[in-house]
């Protein structure tokens, strides 16, 4: 079946009278060929499930159904409601719309298992329900992640070791998936344009590490890099047997928290969670 034509996003925003509102954090996309180039990040959406927080007046969201997706998406700005239910008409059994906030509910008990997870939201609540995600029992229930973030937060979910970037959100984000800018958004892609540049970024779930407790393993990253320019022996003094896991690991206490890989991390969270 051709997919149905649709008026352009200007029109729904001026129609529904959507104008950005500085609080949610509005900052829409209107470029339709772009929103479909980061609909395909994810790889082939047909007959996927989608997970969508954030679709504001529906310019992702028209892009993953386009792909032939079964979005659920999350919105918490009433005035939007209407324009996606208007979107859902032209798409029929392929969206659900609800109004709502997005860091109260369980996504997982609404949308089950194996779903696509696609958002461009404030980076504040789009951080938190990234951690969130990060932090549920592996592998996730999530296929994939494909998050819009300024650029600043992008590069520190994918910094390498060794890199001003580097700290707690990006072993959290590699310890057991692959993280990856996917594509670079500049600022004037945006209406109204942010201050900043954006980036997507791309997670997909790998391999869960084994005898690692996620806790320990964020306690211990929590102390290294909460003084991040002092030796290790003195940051990780307060997180017990650490420093005689140092030993055992043969790393110099003397090294500064971002000198230490994912898998440093990894291995002495592994000893400390035996
Ligand atoms: N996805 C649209 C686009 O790309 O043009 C809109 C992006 S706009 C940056 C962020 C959207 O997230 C807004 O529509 C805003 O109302 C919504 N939003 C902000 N906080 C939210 C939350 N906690 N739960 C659900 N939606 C939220």
């Amino acid at each position: 079946m051709p997919a149905p034509s649709l008026p352009p996003l200007r029109d729904v925003i001026s129609r529904h009278g959507l104008r950005a509102s500085k609080a949610l954090g509005q900052n829409f996309l209107l470029d339709e060929q772009l929103l479909a180039r980061i609909a395909a990040i994810p790889g082939d959406l047909n007959g996927s499930r989608v997970f969508e927080v954030g679709p504001g007046p529906g310019g992702l969201t028209r892009a993953a159904l386009r792909a032939g997706a079964y979005v659920t998406a999350v919105e918490m700005d009433r005035r939007c409601i209407p324009a996606l239910e208007e979107l859902g008409a032209a798409f029929p059994g392929q969206l659900t719309v609800i109004e709502g906030d997005a860091m109260k509910l369980d996504a997982h008990a609404l949308v089950g298992d194996g779903a696509h997870i696609i958002a461009n939201l404030p980076y504040n609540v789009g951080t938190q329900l990234l951690v969130d995600w990060l932090s549920v029992p592996w592998k996730p229930w999530w296929k994939s992640l494909t998050l819009m973030f300024q650029q600043e937060v992008a590069e520190r979910i994918v910094a390498p070791v060794d890199s001003e970037a580097y700290g707690r959100l990006a072993i959290l984000a590699q310890w057991r998936s692959e993280a990856k800018i996917a594509m670079r958004v500049h600022r004037s892609a945006f209406t109204p344009p942010p201050k900043v540049m954006s980036a997507v970024v791309h997670i997909t779930p790998g391999d869960e590490p084994n005898r690692v407790k996620l806790p320990m393993l964020e306690r211990i990253t929590a102390a290294a890099f909460g003084q991040r320019r002092k030796m290790l022996r003195q940051s990780l003094k307060g997180v017990p047997g650490a420093l005689e896991s140092l030993e055992t690991l043969g790393i110099d206490p003397q090294r500064r928290a971002e000198t230490l890989s994912v898998a440093d991390y990894v291995a002495i969270a592994q000893l400390l969670s035996a």
